[in-house]
């Protein structure tokens, strides 16, 4: 059979993408250590061997969030669809959710509880500042049948992070159940899900954890765990329903049966990630994506950069910057990329045109890294 003469028109070679350095919001860089588990030799998703991996992916979970959650794994699909994990599960057609937003995820959140037939309660605060707590406390007041309360832990979008314990603990307080964005945070700055009582949470493979992207683990606290065991009407998605993917990841020791076919080679890279994680400790990864961000602040605003975020509330891992004076940022931006292979990001929503976000996240978080990139800017402003 000869195929349709368009469709060969164009030979087509392998693809070898070009070695850029990634600080932008994520990706972040790779660890060769990582990046060589995914060409281990593939076994089956329901293979002994890998059904013991995937507990051990467990455990690491619960030591990264520092839970003994047992509803905690890993969704086959990536930050979005964590969040997405959380809603559909969680939230009941009926069902006030107040949703705190500070930047683009928590628009996403907002758009989530529609979908699941949920009636958004909006807790606004201007984009680059905290959640205010005291305004959550005057919605949970206003809102007595509020069950549920969700936000974003680091705002990838403007560079802030919001006092997860404190914003978690109202929710505890007033009855609610806690939904907490750790995209971002998680590997990069404490967060404390049994300490804080956070009652459902999920995180990206790509962003401090430095895995390959498309992952999202994720944990559930005991009271999450009733909810969605009490269900009046069925989770609407198949794919995401807890139910029926812990029939394959198990919460215990009982046999696992195919739901869907693991990626089985993204897991064994966030396997590989995480236990380099525990490896280096939780508190290790804290102080070095602090001091790096202190490295590269100090340069930044040596060369006329302004941080968006007041000093208290920045995240070490997102550096969200106006430009100095004068300077064109997309143009600036695209030259680092195509002169340098290096990728800043560009900003978001209200943002967008105006600030830079600098990622240093997981691997990113190296001060050659940092060097580098102040280096070349350096070369590029001067
Ligand atoms: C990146 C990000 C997401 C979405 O994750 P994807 O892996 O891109 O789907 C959600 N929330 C926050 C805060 C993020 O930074």
């Amino acid at each position: 059979m000869e195929l349709p003469e368009k469709l060969l028109i164009q030979p087509i070679k392998s693809f070898h993408p070009p070695g850029r350095r990634l600080m932008g919001p994520g990706p972040s860089d790779i660890h060769p250590r990582v990046l060589e588990a995914l060409s281990r030799p593939t076994v089956g998703h329901l293979d002994p061997t890998f059904i013991n991996m995937m507990d051990e992916v467990k455990r690491l979970v619960q030591y990264a969030y520092q839970t003994t959650n047992t509803l905690s794994m890993v969704v086959s699909a990536p930050g979005s669809a964590g969040m997405e994990t959380c809603f559909v599960n969680l939230v009941e057609p009926g069902d006030q959710v107040i949703v705190c937003r500070n930047g683009v995820f928590g628009s996403r959140m907002i758009e989530n509880v529609r979908r699941c037939g949920g009636a958004p309660i909006v807790v606004d605060t201007e984009w680059g500042r905290p959640v205010d707590p005291n305004q959550l406390e005057e919605a949970l007041k206003a809102s007595p049948s509020v069950s549920i309360v969700a936000f974003v832990h680091a705002e990838t979008s403007t560079g802030v992070c919001s006092d997860a314990k404190v914003l978690s603990g109202l929710a505890k307080q007033y009855g609610c159940l806690s939904i907490v964005d750790a995209v971002t945070s998680l590997g990069g700055i404490p967060v404390l899900v049994d300490d804080w009582g956070i009652d459902a949470i999920y995180s990206g493979s790509q962003k401090c954890l430095s895995a390959t992207p498309g992952l999202s683990p994720v944990s559930f606290s005991k009271r999450a765990t009733r909810k969605i065991k009490k269900r009046k009407t069925p989770v609407q998605s198949w794919f995401l329903d807890l139910n029926l993917v812990m029939q394959y990841w198990g919460t215990g020791s009982q046999s696992r049966s195919y739901h869907h076919t693991a990626p089985v080679h993204a897991l064994y890279c966030i396997h590989e990630a995480l236990l380099m994680l525990q490896e280096e400790g939780l508190d290790s990864s804290w102080v070095r994506h602090q001091e790096q961000h202190e490295r590269l602040r100090e340069g930044l605003q040596a060369l006329g950069f302004r941080y968006l975020v007041e000093p208290q509330f920045r995240l070490p891992q997102l550096n969200a910057v106006f430009l100095p004076e004068g300077i064109q940022e997309s143009d600036l931006r695209q030259k680092l990329l195509h002169k340098y292979n290096l990728e800043v990001g560009g900003g978001l929503g209200d943002f967008a045109g105006k600030i830079w976000r600098i990622g240093l996240m997981g691997h990113t978080a190296h001060p050659d890294k940092v060097d580098y990139l102040l280096e070349v800017l350096h070369k590029e402003l001067s």
